[in-house]
């Protein structure tokens, strides 16, 4: 059995070590990620190691990105409290509850049916309210709610999928891995008119991001 207050102590660590010490500054991500219980979200024989530099497994050959990409995606969609922001890939809902408490209102699309049933009871054990989930085929984003503030994708794409650039609203930013199935880069597209800026965020790897403008 692991005590709560090894938890919190742990969760401090993996702010300080791994996502501040790599330079991530913003005061409400840091505090967010400081309190939201990630170990809640994944299978109890991973409690001992929910806070270490690693992604973990959650089920159907999925995984809960490292703590210290979360970090990085949600620092880089620069979420201020009013978004309405729209995740595709909700996996085990962690990216999820940490975007619900930096914006007003999350939209998270998953394809597969049972680990969004098991995301929703993971965001209702840690009281997160301000999120629907979705189940279907994110490659075609969600427009029953467009345009969107910001747009993230926690699988790893071939190449930016159409619709989620269309969905985004003007000056909205999209954070997406593409690239092949081994590898992939970290884009921060920001729509400016009908132009769409793009930034290299460095390397990254991902699962893959399965459907109609996907793999
Ligand atoms: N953010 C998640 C990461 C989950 S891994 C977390 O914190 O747990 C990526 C997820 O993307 C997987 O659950 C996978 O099923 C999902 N996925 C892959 N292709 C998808 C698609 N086209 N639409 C929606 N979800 C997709």
């Amino acid at each position: 059995m692991i005590a709560r207050n090894d938890f919190a102590l742990a969760r401090r660590r993996m702010v300080e070590e791994q996502i501040m010490r790599r330079g991530v500054r913003d005061q409400r991500l840091l505090k967010a990620m400081n309190e939201v219980p990630r170990h809640l979200f994944v299978d109890e024989a991973f409690w001992s190691q929910a806070y270490n530099d690693h992604p973990l497994a959650i089920g159907e050959g999925q995984t809960i990105s490292q703590p210290f990409m979360v970090a990085l995606m949600t620092d880089a969609l620069g979420l201020t409290g009013g978004e309405k922001v729209l995740e595709i890939g909700t996996g085990c809902g962690y990216q999820t509850a940490i975007l619900a408490r930096l914006a007003d209102w999350v939209y998270s699309v998953e394809r597969l049916a049972g680990l969004s049933r098991r995301a929703q009871g993971n965001l209702e054990k840690v009281g997160v309210f301000n999120v629907n989930l979705v189940v279907a085929d994110g490659t075609k984003g969600w427009p029953a709610e467009a345009p969107y503030d910001a747009i993230i994708v926690t699988a790893g794409a071939p190449a930016t999928p159409r619709p989620l650039r269309e969905q985004l609203a003007q000056g909205g930013r999209l954070v997406i891995p593409v690239g092949d199935r081994r590898v992939q880069t970290l884009w921060r597209i920001t729509r400016k008119g009908e132009e769409f800026v793009q930034e290299d965020l460095g390397g990254c790897r991902f699962v893959d991001l399965i459907g109609e403008h996907g793999w």
